[in-house]
């Protein structure tokens, strides 16, 4: 008689997730447990999105304070909180109007149909195309896949959603190509975030934003990890001097709950009306209100400014690891988004911290990527360098 197939404990969730060994079922501040009680120092900030750390108390007490109140009424209605939270993003940034959905993915989709209606209104329906680039990353939903522009991405997925043109990241050269008639616009992350933590160079992002100006194409970016406070100010792109038409938001926006949102400047939000776009749970009051209290906290004096401190303390002290240790080729990044690009296999080292109690991920396989909580304090970074100068000293990764 044939045995029924053995019962695994994940046999009823799909497997796409390659998933680390231990389950964390609590976290507070910088730190979560496992099953079995151990804590573990997190550095990865449940991949940049609890920003405050763990279950911070002013987003509790407010998320506790809404679950008392209200949860769903549905965007028939004006929602209050959603007025709030889109006012202080719009005054906080170079962008107008918000449209609020539920990730990541969502939020490129909006920014990726606005665009689409934009050239159409202003009487350029050629202009379909939109420019994303090598390495890049925009979502898992068929038409952010296809922004993507990444082959292990596509693989088993054709036909691929047409409409996106790729250029290389980071090249003057391939400038000239942006433009050719059918561009309607760019999507652009300031730092390539899974792609391996390539930051954006200075001159080139200029560039860019100039092509993209003298033939009215839309500069659009995907702050989905770099956005709020996780690059040391509010949105990265404050640090490039350039002010970008559409902004997407995700990850960090509600300190772990789930909140997307799109940005645009008002001339270009104006193609969106009544029927163009909507979402069911987009908006609703607890994602704004979880929202809402993250920026009271991002926003209070100093904040950001000590987000740089720690983040430059931090950058020092891997730089000096760099320099004692062959095995580490590469430090790079802005803020509390850093890749170590190492020589061996980054995930190796990942087993290596999480033995030792610290939680760290990769971006590639040559890249290992920390993503901090902006709430670090000193002797937790000290702790992590304390112990990745442990792990090289004693792994294969010194190489004197
Ligand atoms: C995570 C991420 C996304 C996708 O966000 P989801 O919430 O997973 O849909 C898109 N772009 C960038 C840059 C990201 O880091």
């Amino acid at each position: 008689m044939s045995q029924p197939p053995a019962v695994n404990e994940l046999s009823a969730v799909m497997n796409v997730y390659n998933r680390f060994p231990i389950t964390l079922i609590r976290g507070k501040g910088s730190y979560v447990w496992d099953e079995a009680g151990k804590k573990y120092l997190d550095f990865t900030s449940g991949i940049a999105t609890c920003s405050l750390g763990h279950v911070p108390d002013t987003v509790q007490d407010k998320l506790t304070e809404q679950l008392a109140t209200l949860w769903h009424c549905s965007n028939l209605f004006t929602i209050p909180e959603q007025k709030n939270l889109a006012n202080r993003l719009s005054q906080h940034s170079c962008c107008d109007q918000v449209f609020f959905c539920n990730s990541g993915a969502e939020a490129n989709e909006a920014a990726i149909k606005l665009a689409k209606k934009f050239a159409k209104d202003q009487g350029k329906p050629e202009r379909k195309e939109i420019v994303t680039f090598h390495q890049s990353f925009h979502g898992r939903t068929g038409t952010t896949m296809a922004a993507t522009a990444q082959e292990k991405i596509h693989q088993g997925f054709e036909p691929i959603a047409p409409g996106f043109r790729y250029l290389p990241f980071n090249d003057q050269n391939a400038l000239t190509q942006i433009d050719n008639g059918k561009t309607t616009a760019v999507l652009v992350e300031l730092i390539q975030g899974e792609g391996g933590v390539h930051p954006a160079e200075q001159d080139w992002i200029l560039a860019l934003q100039e092509h993209c100006q003298k033939a009215d194409i839309l500069l659009m970016v995907d702050e989905i990890q770099t956005g709020i406070g996780r690059t040391g100010t509010l949105f990265a792109y404050e640090q490039f001097g350039i002010k970008p038409d559409v902004i997407t938001l995700a990850k960090g926006l509600g300190s772990g709950f789930p909140v997307g949102a799109m940005l645009a400047k008002g001339r270009v939000a104006a193609s969106f009306q009544p029927g163009s776009h909507g979402s069911t749970f987009g908006g609703n009051p607890l994602a704004m209100t979880a929202g809402g209290a993250t920026l009271d906290v991002m926003l209070e004096k100093e904040f950001l400014h000590e987000v740089t401190e720690k983040s430059n303390w931090l950058f020092e002290a891997l730089q000096n690891l760099k320099d004692n240790f062959e095995g580490i080729k590469d430090v790079r990044g802005k803020g509390f988004l850093i890749g170590i690009e190492v020589d061996g296999n980054a995930a190796e080292l990942v087993s290596a911290f999480r033995d030792k109690g610290i939680i760290v991920l990769t971006a590639g396989q040559q890249v290992l990527r920390i993503l901090p909580p902006l709430t670090v304090s000193w002797e937790e970074m000290r702790a992590f360098i304390h112990t990745f100068n442990e792990i090289l000293a004693e792994g294969e990764y010194n190489k004197p």
